[in-house]
């Protein structure tokens, strides 16, 4: 085996992406070397790549949407062995010792890392990951489907399954795009009465495809009046990056309902908080969610046959990846894949 492999980097702040040949890594004690056989192209990649969070330091790989195989072993790994099928995702370890780690909400964790953020991600040949950051992949799903489960499939499949939802209920999901087209899948999956929120006609046929009981263009109808109509939404799982948007449909959720937002848009949210009151409703960030949450995603996908839809693209074209994802023109999800 050669000693080098080829990575995506980002040098600075608004940087263009960079191929370059680096030593390959060994893992340290609680860590694995992960030979990566893909990796999703998230939204919050632009971090890395424009410098957007604190302390984030250069050259970074970014990428936490990974799906691989172990390679290598550090000491002190007792779980995981050579050649078994994983998937590292956003949540990147932590620290087993501060309160909330004590308490078991591990994704809370005061020191927690970021896959691709604090540490070199999956933009890459092989990667570094801590034992604990560590997901299987069932055998029946393929790494390109994998790879995006692990940020935007758990992000949106834990959102949904603790939001307090119940069989039944009336689930929307507004916005079809990488996380909405997941959630609508989910959503039906799950055994909610799913509600497809998107713009324009010709999105409905997709939203039906994809498990929606009932298709709502908003360019056409005021959303808020037609989930009335069906009682209100328990929940609206909010995946179009527009605050404008997404403060729009507050007033569709039924009493009790509840707002969630597990993608940031760029502007602040504006919403009635006597409505909030008067009917009990609440509006609330979803953090993505640990190893174990992304196993529990990946195998609800696997025996639910969720999907994601992808475009792949080899390592080697990275920045048109990147470019893609970030044009809004891709349906749904970029995945670099390692083989050319
Ligand atoms: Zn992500
Ligand atoms: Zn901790």
């Amino acid at each position: 085996m050669t000693s080098k492999m080829k990575v995506a980097q980002i040098s600075k702040p608004g940087g263009a992406f960079e191929l370059v040949e680096r030593e390959i890594p060994e893992p340290g004690a609680g860590q694995v070397r992960v030979k990566v056989e893909a990796c999703g192209i998230c939204h919050s990649d632009v971090l890395v790549k424009e410098g957007l969070w604190p302390g984030l330091q250069y050259p970074r790989v970014p990428g936490h949407e990974i799906a691989g195989r172990v390679d290598t072993i550090g000491s002190n790994v007792v779980e995981w062995k050579k050649g078994q099928r994983v998937g590292v995702g956003w949540h990147g370890g932590h620290c087993f010792v501060c309160a909330q780690c004590k308490r078991g909400d591990f994704a809370m964790c005061v020191n927690r890392k970021v896959t691709g953020l604090d540490f070199d991600g999956g933009y890459a040949e092989y990667m570094i990951a801590p034992a604990a950051a560590l997901a299987a992949i069932p055998d029946e799903l393929p790494a390109e489907e994998a790879g995006p489960f692990m940020c935007a499939g758990v992000t949106v499949y834990n959102a949904l399954r603790n939001s307090g939802a119940r069989g039944g209920d009336v689930v929307a999901v507004h916005g079809i795009g990488g996380l909405g087209h997941l959630g609508v899948q989910y959503a039906r999956q799950m055994g909610f009465v799913t509600v497809a929120l998107g713009r324009g006609k010709d999105k409905e046929a997709l939203a039906k495809k994809l498990g929606a009981h009932r298709y709502i263009d908003t360019d056409a109808a005021d959303a808020v009046a037609e989930l009335q109509k069906l009682g209100g939404a328990r929940v609206i799982l909010a995946t179009a990056p527009n605050a404008k948007a997404i403060s729009g449909v507050v007033e569709g959720l039924s009493p009790n309902g509840n707002l969630l937002v597990p993608a940031a848009p760029n502007d602040p949210l504006t919403v009635s908080v006597l409505s909030l009151i008067m009917g009990r409703r609440s509006v609330s960030g979803c953090y993505s969610g640990t190893a174990k949450d992304s196993q529990d995603t990946l195998e609800f996908s696997a025996v639910t046959g969720v999907h994601p839809m992808i475009e792949k693209y080899p390592l080697s074209r990275a920045a048109d990846a990147y470019e893609q994802m970030h044009s809004g023109k891709v349906r749904f999800r970029v995945v670099l894949t390692m083989e050319e």
